[in-house]
């Protein structure tokens, strides 16, 4: 229909993270002028199998993509895309400007299925003394109707309403793929990465994108006699017939702003995308910050207890210097298992969701693995608790017991020594002046052999160390 190089990202894309600095000025610039905008909101996602978390999550980021006229009548529009950091933003100080945003007559505000979005900001503003929040957006247009408005002109039958996603209606409409991965990323976490970002002013930007469409087709039909580009006052005249016939407003009730019984519904409309896989994934979303961090408490060291399941995985941990231990005995009492999680402020690693649902575990001490081969399960832990991996962490710990290693390598005399009535070590190795290392706990000998070169380089591709 159309294709993904047309409908570029404007660039740069500024993100607010102070009101004192040029990008917010230039939000507020920009929002006197628009005629339109696209509006999304990102949060962290939450794990549905903890009934105790707040049922409003506090929105982080709120994206607004402006489109405005151009100051030669000749050019057409222009857009510009703004990423509000709620966290770094004093939220007293963009309240208001957002407020008028809202309710702004001759702003026409663009979302997909965004009353969720405003209940969750409402609450995230109100909450930080900015009452009453926000109720009203108007005037409104979901892209979801606009999407079936475009769709269905041609037949007469209509298709069916709740199975859209942004994704879907993009690609379909503006020929481009949406990342899906980035929806459950940790929108709290800063920086935000790059990718992060894309993807933020992205699901913000298309939503103008898609407006056009609508428009040009709204001309092409004779509904309206304007052209986009053309004058302010056929502008005017064709965004007012356009209201009339799609527009539409979001009012929040009290009832909207009380916690209700659907959490999951809510994680799922930003989670799926038609993939059951992903839908597993959202209420196993981990919750940080974890045990081990200073700020709770912690040593700052990460560390794992893993589920007999798992047993293959914690081995793969310690591959590469992670401290990740195995339960004491073979079948443990999931009693156990939590206690043992606890005390020592590990993180239970567990492809058990029975084990999810104890509620005296702290939401932050638990955590399901997805992934079923041990290799994706070590990139899984790792991009999930965001540990950093050197290459010279490999090999730095026993795999066998968890325990470190001794301080300064043996010699082959010393090792020979050590390794007396337990441990056999080769003859070969004997003229090859290597260095050995004795685990502290098990005193298991270690050599950097052949063995251990293809662990290393095997490790440094599975961590894509040498990207
Ligand atoms: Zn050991």
């Amino acid at each position: 229909m159309d294709s993904a190089q047309n409908h570029k990202l404007p660039s740069p894309i500024h993100i607010v993270t102070s009101s004192t600095c040029a990008e917010f000025t230039h939000l507020l610039q920009s929002l006197r002028q628009s005629t339109v905008v696209g509006l999304d909101a990102e949060w962290k996602p939450r794990r549905s199998s903890q009934p105790d978390s707040s049922p409003f999550p506090p929105v982080t980021l709120l994206q607004i993509a402006c489109q405005f006229q151009a100051e030669k009548s000749d050019e057409g529009p222009k857009s510009e895309v703004f990423l509000v950091d709620l966290l770094w933003v004093p939220l007293g100080d963009v309240y208001q400007p957002i407020k008028e945003m809202f309710e702004s007559e001759s702003i026409i505000k663009l979302g997909f299925r965004f009353k969720q979005d405003l209940v969750f900001l409402s609450h995230t503003f109100s909450s930080q003394g900015c009452e009453p929040g926000f109720d009203l957006v108007a005037p409104f247009l979901d892209i979801t109707n606009i999407y079936f408005r475009l769709k269905n002109q041609n037949s007469a039958k209509r298709c069916s309403k709740d199975t859209k996603s942004l994704a879907t209606v993009c690609e379909e409409l503006l020929g481009i793929s949406l990342s899906k991965e980035l929806q459950c990323s940790d929108w709290s976490s800063r920086p935000l990465s790059e990718e992060q970002i894309q993807y933020a002013a992205a699901d913000a930007f298309y939503l103008l994108e898609i407006f056009s469409i609508f428009q040009q087709n709204i001309v092409n039909e004779g509904e309206c006699v304007a052209s986009v580009s053309e004058g302010d006052d056929d502008h005017c005249r064709m965004m007012q017939s356009i209201l009339r016939d799609f527009g539409d407003k979001i009012v929040l009730k009290e009832s909207d702003k009380v916690p209700k019984n659907t959490k999951k519904k809510v994680k799922q409309r930003k989670c799926i995308n038609g993939n059951k896989k992903e839908n597993v994934e959202v209420s196993t979303e981990w919750q940080g910050p974890a045990p081990w961090e200073l700020s709770v408490g912690g040593d700052g060291f990460p560390k794992f207890l893993c589920d007999v399941m798992i047993e293959g995985l914690a081995k793969h941990l310690r591959c590469v210097g992670i401290d990740a231990a195995l339960p004491s005995s073979k079948k443990p009492d999931p009693r156990e298992l939590l206690n043992q999680a606890y005390k020592e402020k590990r993180v239970l690693l567990t492809r058990d969701i029975k084990l999810l649902r104890y509620q005296y575990l702290a939401e932050n001490q638990v955590y399901k693995v997805k992934s079923l081969l041990k290799n994706d399960q070590l990139v899984e832990v790792i991009e999930t608790f965001k540990l950093s991996i050197s290459e010279d962490q490999l090999m730095s710990r026993c795999t066998k017991c968890n325990g470190s290693f001794i301080q300064k390598p043996l010699t082959i005399e010393e090792a020979v020594e050590a390794s007396k009535g337990f441990q056999v070590i080769p003859s070969c190795l004997f003229d090859k002046n290597l260095e050995f290392w004795k685990c502290t706990t098990c005193y298991q000998l270690y050599w950097e052999g052949t063995q251990y070169r293809h662990a290393v380089d095997k490790f440094v591709a599975i961590c894509k160390l040498k990207d």
